[in-house]
This record gives structure tokens, C-alpha cells and sequence, in this order.
């Protein structure tokens, strides 16, 4: 049993002040407002309930400010994608697993505390299959249970090289299954993360580029109550191509072919007509927005505002983990909407006026949703997954109740999240993860091995 003592507190059901809380099995005992500490209470400032961050691909991580600079012809995502492949197809199950240990170090400094890994490097550098199907994930599995952070496992099925089903290039090697092989990876992968704590299995057919509509099917069929995550309409060449083949737009084929529902997370949408805003909206499915990313990688501009107004949820995630920063997320995705139609505050409303606050209570909800977690925000009874903000920090001064977290999202947070514990255990203390230097040793040691051309 542990108890803990905040200045204030987001709770389920509002702002508290004086709050006093304690824990017993990894869970909320109890809740007290406007009390006082009792001795042997741990005294922190702000209370706010941990995210989740609902797409990522971990390993990532290893080529971060690599692919920043200009080649022979145009930029572009598929240029991009060049330089992640050669990075993906060099990383071992050693650099998959220091490399992950360092991007969950990151996301619970930065208050994330659960992660979807939407994993697709499965096989051998050489593109054999492991003896364990699993071989991979299960070091995704390894680096979470290192850093404490709860992992849902969003294991890959990769078919095709695009749509048509063309055959995968050798870039791809390392990615394929047949729906027979993705059927025995799903199993692998659930024992990989038995014994995790926050430990998840869902389904995710990467594309509808990467896999054809009897792929698409399989994986449904597989899934039963879980989560099923799939990139789409991320690049107007897949809206373009999905038109040539199919005469459908990517989200239009999906929500006519498929049963979206509150299952489904939604990777992306960024090119999206507002029948199809509407339609992801209706099917209750989650937008995964991964506004860093989609802005490093020039995919556009996803139409929030409209999505929200359309009673639309949403989540966030780091994606290619280019830079990891919860709040930047928030910011950065406000901020996209502002630049496009010249407003401000476009994310709130009447009832929410704070940007700040509306961004994490949309953001906390749609996480755990796409993530299969069944409960969101301090409550008793919920898991004590929560973190603190130092109320020291001068960007906080004088602020309380949703100005803190317009504070958090909108201004100099930087060494403002103190604390971060998940299940009632502390893994960030002071603004650092208890694993960090162990675990930057591993990752730097795990880089110089790979030797990657990064001049
Ligand atoms: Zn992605």
C-alpha cells in the first residue's frame, strides 16, 4: 500500500485540489479531496493521468535526424523510406531491443505510459523466418518490461509491394507473412507478452497498399476483441493509386469493405473528404494522429477541427520517433490546424475552452481505446498509471486548474513532467527514467555496432 499527496489532481471527473490518494495491487484504493497529508504520504505537485501513445515503430528510434538530408532527386516520404529501410533491414534482435529500451525511456519522460508497437520487422536480416515468429517482437516485449511501459504488440501482416499485389522487394524481406504465418506470428506474440504487465496483442494489416482485401479479411477474422490498427491514406500517391485500382478513395474502400468499428485505429487519414471524415466518425474507430511525424515527413495536413466537430475521437503517437515529446504532439497538432485556416484555439470548445486541456482529454481517451486498455483517467479502482508536473517550474507560476495544461502543451515545459509511474510503480523520478544511463550504454553501443552511413 502506498499513498500519495498533490497541490491538485486531473481526476476522471475534474480538476481536485489537495488530493490525497493510495494504491494497493497496482490500482487506486482510495481517492480524497481537499484533505490533508498524513504522514508517510509522498507530497508532489500536479497530478495528471498518464497517455498512450498509440503508433509507433520503436526501432525508428536508431535513425532519427538521418534522413534530414537533400539527395540527388525530390524528397519525399518514398525517399524516406528508402533510408528506413536500410536502416531496418541492418537492425539485429540485440538493436531491436536497445534501441526500443531507449524510445520507451523517452515516451515516460515525456508522459506516455502505454505504447502501440506497430511491428513489421519480423524475419532475419537475411530475410529467413527466426525459429521464434516472435523473435523480434518478444525484444520489444524485453525493452518494455526493462522500462516499465505497458506495450500493446501490434504485429504486422505485410503481403504485397503495393496495391495490385505485386511481389515485395528485397527491401521488404524482412516483413512478409502469408495469412497461414501471420496466424502463427499472432500466437507467438501472445506469448511473448504473457507475464507483462499492460501487456496487449492486436491485429495490423500495414496497408491497404501492403495488404490485398483477402489478407485484409484473414486479419479481421484473427482479431476477435482486439485492437486493429492499419496505415491509410497517409500520402496522396496511395489516395492516387487506391483510386486507379479499386475507384475508391483508401478510407471510402476501407469503411465500405471492411467492419470498422470502435476496434480500429485509423493510422494517419490525412487525405480524407468529409463523407469520409464523417464515416470514421460514425464507425466509432480511432484517427491515429502522428502530427511530428506526419509533419517531418510531408504527408499533409490532417482536417482535426472539422473531425472533432464531426463528434470524431482521436489518439496520438510517435510514429517514426523522430522526435519524442507527448506535448509536442498536442502542440504540433493545433498549431497544423491554425497554419491552415488562419485561427487560433480551433481544437477547443464552448464547453472546453482550453486547447490545452482539450487536446489531453481527447488524446488520453483515444489512446486507450486504440489500445484496447478498458480505462481511462485517476479514479479508484483505476490502475495507478499517472504522472506529476513540478510546480516549481516557472512556466507554471500562477497558473491552476486547465491554464496548467495549456502551460504544459503551449509553453516551455522542458523539465516540467517530474514524475511517472505506471501500476503504482515510479519509473521517472526528477524528470529521468531509473534505466536511463544503463540504457543509453546499450543504445550507443547497439549504433556503433550498426555502422550505419549517416554522414
Ligand atoms: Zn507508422
Amino acid at each position: 500500500m502506498q499513498s500519495w499527496w498533490f497541490e491538485a489532481a486531473l481526476l476522471a471527473d475534474g480538476w481536485a485540489e489537495r488530493v490525497r490518494m493510495t494504491e494497493e495491487g497496482g490500482r487506486i484504493a482510495t481517492l480524497a479531496t481537499d484533505v490533508a497529508a498524513e504522514p508517510g504520504d509522498a507530497r508532489h505537485g500536479v497530478a495528471l493521468p498518464g497517455i498512450a501513445n498509440l503508433h509507433s515503430h520503436a526501432f525508428q528510434r536508431g535513425m532519427a535526424g538521418m534522413a534530414e538530408r537533400r539527395g540527388p532527386d525530390a524528397d519525399s516520404f518514398w525517399t524516406w523510406r528508402d533510408v528506413m529501410y536500410r536502416f531496418a533491414n541492418a537492425v539485429g534482435p540485440e538493436e531491436m531491443e536497445a534501441i526500443a529500451a531507449l524510445a520507451f525511456v523517452e515516451m515516460l519522460e515525456s508522459g506516455f505510459v502505454q505504447v502501440g508497437e506497430f511491428h513489421y520487422v519480423h524475419h532475419d536480416v537475411d530475410g529467413a523466418a527466426f525459429a521464434d515468429p516472435a523473435e523480434m517482437g518478444g525484444r520489444l516485449a524485453a525493452a518494455a518490461a526493462e522500462t516499465g511501459i505497458g506495450l500493446t504488440l501490434l504485429p504486422v501482416l505485410y503481403m504485397a509491394s503495393g496495391f495490385g499485389g505485386g511481389a515485395p522487394g528485397p527491401g521488404q524481406r524482412r516483413f512478409v507473412h502469408d495469412p497461414e504465418g501471420y496466424a502463427r506470428l499472432i500466437e507467438a506474440s501472445r506469448r511473448a507478452v504473457t507475464g507483462l504487465d499492460g501487456g496487449r496483442v492486436g491485429v495490423a494489416p500495414h496497408s491497404l497498399r501492403a495488404v490485398p482485401p483477402e489478407g485484409l479479411a484473414a486479419v479481421v477474422e484473427i482479431a476477435g476483441d482486439a485492437p486493429i490498427h492499419i496505415h491509410v491514406a497517409e500520402q496522396m500517391g496511395e489516395v492516387e493509386d487506391c483510386l486507379h485500382h479499386t475507384g475508391q478513395r483508401p478510407v471510402e474502400w476501407l469503411l465500405g469493405n471492411a467492419p470498422v468499428d470502435a476496434r480500429w485505429c485509423l493510422v494517419h487519414a490525412t487525405h480524407v473528404t468529409a463523407a469520409e471524415l464523417a464515416g470514421i466518425a460514425r464507425s466509432g474507430a480511432v484517427a491515429g494522429l502522428c502530427p511530428i511525424t506526419e509533419a517531418n515527413l510531408g504527408d499533409g495536413i490532417f482536417p482535426a477541427a472539422d473531425f472533432l466537430a464531426a463528434g470524431g475521437r482521436f489518439g496520438v503517437g510517435s510514429d517514426s520517433n523522430v522526435l519524442i515529446d507527448l506535448a509536442q504532439e498536442l502542440r504540433s497538432l493545433e498549431y497544423s490546424q491554425r497554419l491552415a485556416r488562419q485561427g487560433r484555439n480551433l481544437l477547443s470548445s464552448a464547453e472546453t475552452p482550453s486547447t490545452g486541456r482539450t487536446l489531453f482529454d481527447v488524446a488520453g481517451r483515444g489512446g486507450a481505446q486504440a489500445l484496447g486498455m478498458v480505462e481511462y483517467g485517476l479514479a479508484p479502482g483505476a490502475r495507478a498509471d499517472f504522472l506529476t508536473l513540478d510546480c516549481a517550474h516557472p512556466t507554471l507560476a500562477g497558473r491552476s486548474g486547465d491554464a496548467l495544461l495549456d502551460a504544459l502543451v503551449f509553453a516551455d515545459s522542458r523539465g516540467m513532467i517530474d514524475g511517472v509511474w505506471r501500476g503504482g510503480r515510479q519509473w521517472v523520478r526528477g524528470g529521468r527514467h531509473v534505466a536511463r544511463e544503463a540504457v543509453v550504454r546499450r543504445y550507443s553501443a547497439a549504433l556503433a555496432r550498426l555502422r550505419i552511413d549517416a554522414r
